[in-house]
């Protein structure tokens, strides 16, 4: 049996993220960015992050930021634009013995040809769909 990607999107590792976080690839969706950047996150996968990272806003990283126990991805909503995309999604992790949801409006840009993160919205922007 193939492993399921950490991404939850029902398909096996080796056809998902693992294609991205090898630097075989590169998402060409902001979705598929935002999965494999969970991804990388619940593989502590550093150097993929900082890469899918807006430059202007990516964070001094270090492996004691990925020590987050992550459990499981919801994507809720996604809007694909030509420079602009919004995913919302849900990444649920334990605290504690708890289950807890990170629930996140996030912004991507187009930068240097590709989707890059750069930073959570508070509200999903309005006329939108
Ligand atoms: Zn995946």
């Amino acid at each position: 049996m193939p492993n399921n990607c950490p991404c939850c999107s029902g398909k096996p590792f080796s056809q998902c993220c693992e294609i991205y976080l090898s630097g075989n690839a590169y998402p060409n969706t902001a979705e598929a960015l935002m999965r494999s950047r969970y991804s990388a996150f619940t593989l502590g996968k550093l150097a993929y992050l900082k890469k899918t990272w807006h430059p202007d806003t990516c964070p001094e990283l270090s492996a004691e930021d990925l020590q987050t126990e992550w459990r499981k991805l919801e994507v809720i909503k996604t809007k694909q634009g030509l420079k602009k995309s919004i995913v919302e999604f849900k990444a649920w992790f334990e605290d504690g013995g708890e289950a807890r949801a990170l629930h996140e409006i996030s912004l991507f840009k187009l930068y240097k040809k590709r989707w890059v993160y750069v930073e959570p919205l508070d509200t999903w922007p309005s006329g939108s769909k």
